[in-house]
């Protein structure tokens, strides 16, 4: 079987775990430092580590005084996480639509939804890929939102020479295990906002004033206030260890995932069933291959049939308007949205596919597609 996705681990991180087994500090200490500090070098800002992306969402979220009675601005195709993330917080997720072009968060739709409570907007990387940032940061500024990038997707991935998360007003990144850097489970917070980053720190260890500082360097608070809503959400050195290794090769992972991405392309740009989405792989280094399929091909039975022949493949995702927690009870609400879902099929992305793994899923896909029609 050729999984859709999966973690890709060495030595090099078995060690580092076996290192913090054996020391005996599995909390937030050492590791979780030295990994903040590593990862402030490679995106040039600061950098609080948390327990997983979601985490990270809800805190900046959060840090930035975003709760009841708040709305931001979303688009629907995105992983449920982006809207638990704003809803943990009180606010209100306000569904948009994407541009087909991008999938990234069209704003024409997304200024027709703006009211007095609209605080923020939050773009989602989807694939990896960012689209027009600097349109969304221009938007942001004539509208005075604040940016909370979803950038779970696009650890690595390069906007006008600069790295997502380099920029900007706030992005927050995934460590989980199947993500471009993985943790097995972890997030972080980038931002310049000085403010919100002490709110972040102090937010993640339940409130807990002050207590990072004395975590790392391997002590606790015993004196200690609270003045805020806190949540239990701190990295472990376990999970940092691995992500510690993880950065330390992950230029080979950058090279690995836009190789495989651009022999997709190749392949699959002369099939009339098939639309790409226009990514630019010396930019963007892809967390997921997303295809868009003809309207006529059943994706479902696709998906199975695949299967049968030992490929995996996957939806990205759900529109998050359509489930019933955030559904707004109108029908045909977000039309193009709801036009592109039954049309996406996500491809095998991770790090040991091979070349012939590669070709195999496309032979695959276009064996199945030449018996695929919905009559
Ligand atoms: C993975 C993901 C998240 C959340 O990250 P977790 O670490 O799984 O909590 C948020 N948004 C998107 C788009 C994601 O894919």
């Amino acid at each position: 079987m050729i999984r859709l996705s999966k973690s890709c681990l060495g030595n090099k991180e078995k060690e580092a775990v076996a290192d913090v087994l054996d020391r005996e500090y599995l909390g937030m200490g050492k590791e979780v430092e030295q990994f903040e500090i590593a990862l402030t070098k490679y995106l040039g800002r600061s950098a609080v580590c948390v327990s997983n992306g979601t985490a990270a969402l809800h805190l900046a979220l959060q840090g930035l005084d975003i709760g009841y009675g708040d709305e931001v601005l979303v688009q629907s195709l995105t992983y449920v996480a982006s809207f638990q993330a704003i809803s943990a917080t009180g606010a209100k997720p306000i569904a948009c639509e994407i541009d087909p072009a991008t999938f990234a968060i069209d704003l024409k739709d997304a200024e027709r939804r703006i009211t007095k409570r609209t605080k923020a907007i939050m773009p989602v990387h989807y694939t990896g890929s960012v689209g027009a940032l600097g349109e969304i940061y221009k938007f942001a500024e004539k509208y005075k939102l604040r940016v909370i990038e979803d950038a779970a997707h696009a650890f690595g991935s390069e906007y006008k020479g600069k790295r997502v998360g380099s920029f900007g007003d706030v992005a927050c990144f995934s460590f989980d295990g199947i993500k471009n850097l993985t943790c097995g489970e972890g997030g972080c917070v980038v931002s310049e906002d000085k403010k919100l980053l002490s709110i972040v720190r102090d937010a993640r260890l339940l409130g807990v004033e002050k207590d990072t500082e004395k975590r790392y360097v391997g002590e606790r608070s015993w004196e200690f206030d609270v003045t805020s809503q806190g949540w239990r959400y701190h990295m472990s050195n376990i999970m940092a260890a691995i992500g510690n290794e993880q950065l330390k090769n992950f230029q080979n992972v950058v090279d690995k995932r836009q190789h495989i991405a651009k022999q997709y392309d190749g392949y699959l740009s002369c099939n009339k069933s098939i639309s790409l989405i226009n990514n630019n792989y010396d930019l963007v280094v892809p967390h997921i291959y997303v295809i868009l399929l003809s309207e006529e091909i059943d994706r479902d039975r696709l998906r199975k049939e695949m299967a049968d022949f030992g490929v995996q493949t996957g939806i990205h995702w759900k529109p998050n308007h359509l489930l019933t927690f955030y559904s707004l009870g109108k029908k045909n609400e977000l039309p193009v949205t709801e036009s592109l879902f039954p049309r996406l099929l996500t491809l095998p992305l991770h790090t040991d596919l091979t070349e012939n793994d590669v070709q195999t899923v496309c032979s695959t896909l276009f064996n199945q597609l030449s018996q695929n029609t919905r009559k």
